[in-house]
């Protein structure tokens, strides 16, 4: 076993078969013991839950290989939770998490060779994921499920440095009042797609949704929280039930109050006191950060102080302490950091 040769500074943000993933099966009221297997590919009655009603849920995290050659991830028992969370919410039956964690364990050890180099700017994305795998034709829960991991390794989010993007204000709405906007689903996802497609069409990199009751506040993009910096150099972030809770936020959160000094406010924030923000930033596990430069809503330009050029720099500081920690170059607080290897 070596590591893969692969170029993994340029190996882009693609899916990429690796050699083993995890699979265990729910039936007859309990999971069933997992294993790892080389098969890529899933088979299912025609007729299975998911197939028809769209019965999923999934997960996304990361491994990382830190300066001193360990194999770790990151908060991975916040994404065990959440997972369980999204699943009592479709009527699935919640993987436990202990068991979620070794799963992942387990994968990403089995292909070790996959994990990108400290340094590489890669890393390699963790995919948990779970669906109804029996036959439902009248509406109702499925009787089974298949709880999965697959790992794939992705390079760096930013090739070249982080350019500020430009996102619009989608007239689409993502996520429903007392919906299923806070739970991660794939569902989520399908009906974004048209809203995302022609948002692109149109010249822009990501949706900004507003909260579908009033159209006041802002919420979320298609798949990243939003993270506002006043003009004091504080944090400000949007509060609403809508909101996937993400955990680059919650982590962003705790890193700008306890290792930089900030203040942190989570409160409903309206579309129009936007203007007033210094900076702004996605926050989610493929980009950490993503800084945005403009927000377009409808022909009129909300344009932030730090420009199309480069990162804010406040933003900068929470990316690269959060990073610090991911990577074991800033000491992580208790409990963030598990390593695999
Ligand atoms: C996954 C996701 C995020 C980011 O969550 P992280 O836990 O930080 O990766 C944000 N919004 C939506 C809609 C998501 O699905």
């Amino acid at each position: 076993m070596a590591k893969k040769d692969l170029d993994w500074a340029n190996i882009g943000f693609g899916y990429r078969t690796t050699e083993f993933r995890y699979v265990a099966n729910y039936k007859d009221g309990q999971w069933q013991d997992g294993f790892l297997t080389e098969d890529a590919n899933v088979t299912v009655n025609e007729c299975a839950g998911i197939l028809q009603y769209c019965q999923e849920v999934f997960e996304g995290l990361k491994a990382y290989t830190t300066k001193d050659g360990h194999i770790v991830t990151f908060r991975p028992d916040l994404n065990a939770t959440r997972m369980m969370d999204s699943a009592l919410r479709l009527e699935m039956p919640p993987f436990p998490a202990e068991r979620f964690l070794e799963a992942i364990d387990e994968v990403v050890k089995a292909n070790a060779d996959w994990v990108p180099p400290y340094g590489s700017g890669a890393t390699l994305y963790i995919r948990p994921y779970m669906f109804a795998s029996s036959p439902v034709i009248g509406v109702k829960p499925a009787q089974e499920y298949q709880f999965r991991v697959f790992v794939t390794p992705v390079g760096p989010y930013f090739k070249g440095g982080a350019k500020p993007l430009t996102l619009c204000v989608s007239d689409f709405d993502r996520a429903a009042p007392n919906g299923t906007g806070h739970v991660k689903a794939g569902l989520n996802y399908a009906m974004s797609l048209h809203a995302n497609v022609t948002a692109h069409a149109n010249g822009y990199d990501e949706n900004v949704f507003l909260d579908p009751a009033t159209r006041t506040y802002v919420e979320e993009t298609g798949g990243a929280n939003f993270i506002f910096i006043d003009k004091e150099g504080n944090l400000v972030t949007p509060k609403s039930e809508s909101i996937l809770p993400s955990i680059t936020r919650r982590s962003l959160l705790y890193v700008a109050e306890h290792y930089l000094g900030m203040k942190v406010t989570e409160r409903p924030v309206r579309l129009d006191e936007l203007e007033n923000f210094a900076e702004c930033g996605l926050c989610g596990t493929a980009a950490v950060i993503s800084p945005v430069g403009k927000i377009v809503d409808h022909g009129k330009d909300i344009c932030f102080p730090s420009g199309m050029d480069a990162m804010g720099p406040v933003t900068q500081k929470l990316y690269d302490t959060l990073t610090g920690i991911q990577m074991g170059t800033i000491e992580a607080p208790e409990g963030w950091i598990r390593k695999i290897m």
